[in-house]
């Protein structure tokens, strides 16, 4: 399992189901645009991506490809998701 030395024994169930563990824990950490793509295909498969995309978010975990995103991808979910707290709570920032 690639990511599973992240994980505690609650949070690991979804990486048990993970398609990770069918590829080189390298693959989800790739060094250019084509391996993210290739890792990202890989995700779009898998029965754990909505739990290791939110773990990830919930980690601040920003190496490598997680739930299918890169980490330019999280990035700007994060920032989407604050925004729309500060909308919602009536702060403009
Ligand atoms: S979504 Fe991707 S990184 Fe996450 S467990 Fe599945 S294959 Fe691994």
């Amino acid at each position: 399992m690639a990511h599973s030395s992240v994980s505690s024994d609650m949070e690991s169930n979804w990486m048990t189901l993970g398609n990770c563990s069918n590829h080189p824990p390298e693959t989800f950490f790739p060094s250019d645009g084509v391996g993210v793509e290739v890792a990202k295909k890989i995700c779009a498969e898998c029965p754990s991506q909505e739990p290791c995309l939110e773990y990830a978010l919930a980690h601040r975990i920003d190496h490598g490809v997680w739930g299918g995103t890169s980490e330019r991808q999280r990035r700007r979910i994060l920032k989407a998701r604050k925004e729309a707290r500060a909308v919602i709570s009536g702060r403009t920032r």
